[in-house]
Order: C-alpha cells, then sequence, then structure tokens
C-alpha cells in the first residue's frame, strides 16, 4: 500500500520571504512615497549589500525630464559610486514595482545577485510578466528573484496615485468646460 504523507509538502524554489525582506520593501516603499510627494509615479526602490542599505532611489522621470531617472537606475548608479565598482555582486534590489526592460537590463548588466519585487507590471514587467530578463538563461547573469513581498502595500499606493490623477484630471476638464462656456456667453 502507498504511503500517505501527511506533511505540507515542500514547495522547491519558493523561497520564503524573510523579517529582512519585509523590512527592506517597507523603506523602497517610503522611497515610493518620496516620489508621489512630487507628483510622480510613486516607484521606489533600495540596494542591500552586507546587511546594510547603500542605496535609495526613487522615480524623478517628470521631475528630472528623462526617462533614466527610473527608481532603480537611479540606485544602481549610488551603490555603484559607494562601491566603487561596477559589479553589484553580493547586492540585493529591492523595487515596489517590477523592473521594466531598461532598469531590468540594468540590474543584470550590473551582476545584482538578487531582486525583490513588490507588485508586477502588467504594462512593462521584465521580471517575468512581459518578459523575464532578470533570469534569461542565454544572458552572462541571472539573479535569483522573490516575488510579492508586500504585494498589498505596493499595489495601493500605485492606485491611490492613479485614482486621484483621475479626478484631478475630470476636475481640470470641468474647469475648462466651465471657462469655455462663460466665453461663449460673454
Ligand atoms: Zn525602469
Amino acid at each position: 500500500m502507498e504511503k500517505i504523507s501527511t506533511q505540507v509538502p515542500e514547495q522547491p524554489g519558493i523561497p520564503a520571504v524573510s523579517a529582512e525582506d519585509i523590512k527592506y520593501m517597507k523603506a523602497a516603499l517610503k522611497q515610493a512615497e518620496k516620489a508621489i510627494a512630487i507628483g510622480e509615479v510613486p516607484i521606489g526602490a533600495v540596494i542591500v549589500y552586507e546587511g546594510k542599505i547603500i542605496a535609495r532611489g526613487y522615480n524623478r522621470r517628470n521631475t528630472d525630464k528623462t526617462t533614466l531617472a527610473h527608481a532603480e537606475i537611479s540606485c544602481i548608479r549610488k551603490a555603484c559610486k559607494k562601491l566603487g565598482d561596477w559589479r553589484l555582486e553580493g547586492c540585493t534590489l529591492y523595487c515596489t514595482l517590477e523592473p521594466c526592460q531598461m532598469c531590468a537590463g540594468a540590474i543584470v548588466q550590473s551582476r545584482i545577485d538578487r531582486v525583490v519585487i513588490g507588485t508586477t507590471s502588467p504594462k512593462s514587467g521584465c521580471g517575468g510578466t512581459l518578459l523575464n530578463i532578470l533570469q534569461n538563461p542565454d544572458f552572462n547573469h541571472q539573479s535569483e528573484v522573490l516575488y510579492d513581498v508586500l504585494r498589498p502595500e505596493c499595489t495601493e499606493i500605485l492606485q491611490r496615485f492613479f485614482k486621484d490623477l483621475r479626478r484631478r484630471n475630470k476636475e481640470e476638464k470641468k474647469m475648462r468646460r466651465l471657462a469655455e462656456t462663460a466665453q461663449a456667453d460673454s
């Protein structure tokens, strides 16, 4: 007779979320709050090396008027400066949103060991959603990826931003219509 196991099956390849991961994702969320405060899409990132945050970054694309101002890119730039090396081996990058093609490319190029992602991006995610640049076996480097760390919080901040944006756009449209009507009446 076949033995029936009463143990919960192990899930190989699915690493457990540690308290450290939660702590650093919270730090990345703090960066996302900085972005929302200046009217940018709230995306934040931090890079951790030997148990310490060595770089922080948040999206500043509109403020700096460059697509290169993504949270992950500015984090990578700061970490490289701090370590004095373009290689970021031994580093973990925490990002509130799944990296885009540009950032995922930079992550692989800088040989970051591990990437911890908050929420996935259906429009630009290159950590597995649209493409998996982070783990393409044909590249010379693959990062270990952990998904869904503080996913509800990372999703909520984006939803909050877009909801507010829609409300503001609607108000603006209403004001414009009122102004046009007033002009037509005069
Ligand atoms: Zn990006």
